[in-house]
């Protein structure tokens, strides 16, 4: 399976979408009374109260010292993370809402239409698990069987450049229509490197504990699903392990997750070049056949992430590593049909997740096929949800309210005391050519060539691949429509995003719902929410490292002075080293770098929303930071937490909560915190960005 350029960097978001999988063995810190006393004592301000271990009913808990838990201590004691799920939160609360709406859609008799048909067909042929029993493994054998049978390297490059079976089988390097960075109004070919099976590409060279999850859960996977197809176990587990020894050499040129979060990296990325020189990049490996075989052959630009790793590729596309590229191919091609196959692979599925991520349980029947449709057929779920549950009147109230939210942050940076007037005023126009969109976009792609009538669910889930396919074919060098500006982004989740290349906040009907938006909330619960937590937390992305590298208009462009970029630097790098001090759970430490960027829109947002407070007469603050904190309660796994705090852009959800708010005085004033409480920094040591 192929082809997603990695450009969704590009829409930075509130929340994980979906990190793809999970975790683990518990060795988080023991929740001890005496344990929990020398965590707190060590300068390690609060503990990681996601863990369900590390709560007990007789904790004391006082908002001067741990202000996350004064909030959440009940609502994390009598919550449980649901069969099936790897956190539970009110995120993933709102989304299940939104979920059970769509699995009765998914049911409706009287439903017309048809979207309305596609997704209860694919549906009806994920849940029909007597014709998926039936079929077993028999669909997926000759392909599989080909590639085993490859005798050279000119075997692959047919398979790759034949379009039977080139969209179903890994082509070393992803390429699709993209939105390039120095024309944010058209669409290019973005030529990416791969995904790995482990990840990050520095779980090559060393293995961490995460990467030992994947691995595990990958490897057993790959051996119980090629066994049906008749592979001795011995052999599977070899040709897993030649499959990893293949991915360890491309994984040398391939970004680690650490690189692609620092500030250069879209620098880095952005290389764009015509045809001719793309051909170029590689001597040996078929790169320009592959692109002009499958329909990616243009006369416009493409942007190539990595030139060099085409180099690297040459080197390793060879007759001695034949073994290691059909092992890679066979490893890739099998995992995509983990949850396609029959009962029996998908409850293997289950267990070697629980067993690997320290998951328990499964999800429904249901919410599983869910999962799958609106994955698949993006579009017409969302546009038959739409048609059932949207509302102009919420849409408008949403809209509104971001005006406002919009309006207090020109009041801020307009009084902003340490940038330029240049760069102040740059960034206000900035603010002003924002574009909001709320709830649903009016327009979405057309679907009305996809048909999966009388398909089995794996013809049906092929149709509608190579449909993906052509239609991001159709848009190379065309120009984006920004009217269907919830292409590429699941307005079902619960979440919110900021998109650096159209200047846009995105406020989309996931999260339309409690405990986040509804017509009954109070002031300091609304501005709580939409003021700090998700529209000034959104607007602030514009604002941020990577917001300073796109202008008003979208385009990679730098409008920062030298003098104002240092200052700003300055300033997030002493939150870097902030961060870096925090311990989540046995000696791992926050990594500053990794999540400034969500931090100091946490920050921004919740200093805008206390501007919007302080024009209310008699506004409860104690209300308004209660709310705040119980937004971001959340329960983990462990390989959930750690996955999170190694990889992700976002910081744990409890220091969401207390590095926010112990930057304002608002906070220090409404608690009485004073020196020597574990929730107090002195002036001196506040981190306000803006
Ligand atoms: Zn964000």
């Amino acid at each position: 399976m192929k082809k997603k350029l990695i450009l969704a960097v590009l829409a930075i978001s509130l929340f994980m979408t979906g990190c793809a999988s999970v975790n683990i063995t518990i060795t988080k810190p023991d929740k001890a009374e005496s344990e929990k006393e020398s965590v707190l004592s060590k300068g390690i301000p609060w503990i990681d109260s996601e863990l369900k271990e590390n709560l007990s009913e007789d904790m004391p808990v006082d908002p001067k010292d741990d202000f996350h838990l004064y909030a959440n201590k009940e609502w994390l004691l009598d919550s449980e993370i649901p069969s099936g799920y790897k956190a539970w939160s009110h995120y993933t609360e709102r989304g299940l809402e939104v979920k059970k709406q769509c699995m009765d859609l998914l049911k409706k008799d009287d439903l017309t239409g048809h979207d309305a048909e596609l997704i209860q067909t694919y549906n009806d042929l994920i849940l029909d698990w007597d014709a998926r029993n039936a079929s077993q493994v028999s669909e997926i054998q000759d392909l599989y069987d080909a590639v085993s049978a490859a005798d050279d390297i000119e075997d692959i490059t047919a398979f790759l450049t034949d379009s039977a079976t080139s969209d179903m089988l890994f082509s070393f390097f992803n390429y699709s229509a993209c939105i390039g960075f120095n024309d944010p109004e058209k669409y290019i070919v973005g030529v990416d490197t791969p995904s790995l099976l482990l990840g990050d590409s520095a779980e090559y060279p060393e293995r961490t504990e995460l990467g030992d999850m994947y691995y595990g859960y990958d490897k057993d996977m790959f051996i119980y699903i090629s066994g049906k197809l008749g592979e001795e176990k011995s052999q599977a587990e070899e040709k897993f392990d030649s499959a990893i020894e293949l991915e360890t050499k491309l994984a040398e040129k391939i970004y680690t997750t650490k690189e692609q979060k620092e500030d250069d990296y879209f620098d880095r990325i952005n290389n764009e070049m015509p045809f001719e020189e793309v051909t170029e990049l590689a001597e040996v490996f078929p790169l320009g056949e592959i692109l002009t075989s499958s329909g990616y052959e243009y006369p416009g630009m493409y942007l190539v992430t990595r030139p060099d790793y085409f180099e690297l590729l040459d080197e390793v596309y060879t007759d001695e590593n034949l073994d290691g590229i059909k092992n890679l191919m066979l490893v890739k091609y099998l995992l995509g049909y983990q949850q396609v196959l029959d009962r029996e692979t998908y409850e293997r599925s289950i267990e070697a997740k629980n067993e690997y991520f320290g998951t328990s349980g499964s999800l429904s029947d249901e919410e599983m096929a869910y999962n799958m449709v609106s994955s698949m057929l993006p579009a017409s779920m969302q546009k038959v949800y739409i048609s059932e549950y949207g509302s102009e009147e919420d849409k408008k109230k949403m809209y509104d309210l971001c005006q406002e939210v919009i309006d207090t942050y020109r009041e801020m940076l307009s009084e902003n005391q340490w940038a330029s007037d240049e760069v102040r005023n740059y960034a206000i126009e900035k603010l002003d050519k924002m574009k909001i969109h709320a709830a649903y976009p009016d327009k979405f792609r057309d679907t009305s060539g996809i048909d999966i009538k009388g398909c089995s669910l794996l013809e049906a889930r092929e149709r509608i691949i190579r449909t993906e396919e052509e239609y991001s074919k159709s848009l190379i060098g065309t120009s984006k429509d920004k009217d269907m500006w919830a292409e590429g982004f699941d307005i079902l989740s619960c979440n919110a995003f900021y998109d650096l290349q159209e200047n846009t906040i995105n406020m989309i009907i996931g999260m339309m719902g409690e405990p986040f938006f509804s017509s009954e909330m109070g002031t300091e619960e609304l501005y709580a929410s939409i003021g700090a937590f998700w529209v000034g937390h959104e607007i602030s992305h514009a604002f941020d490292s990577n917001g300073a590298q796109f202008d008003a208009e979208g385009k990679f462009r730098d409008w920062w002075t030298e003098e104002d970029r240092a200052e700003f630097d300055r300033r997030v790098s002493k939150m870097d080293d902030y961060l870096d001090k925090i311990v989540a759970f046995d000696d791992k430490h926050f990594i500053g770098k990794n999540i400034d960027t969500e931090m100091v829109a946490d920050m921004t947002g919740l200093q805008c929303a206390l501007r919007m407070a302080s024009k209310v007469d008699g506004f409860d603050y104690d209300r308004f930071f209660r709310k705040y904190a119980q937004m971001n309660a959340s329960l983990s796994v462990y390989s959930y937490e750690l996955s999170t705090l190694t990889q992700d852009e976002h910081p744990l959800d409890y220091s969401r909560t207390n590095v926010p708010v112990q930057q304002f005085e608002e906070f220090y004033a409404t608690y009485d915190v004073k020196g020597g409480d574990n929730m107090y920094l002195a002036p001196e040591e506040r981190l306000v960005i803006w």
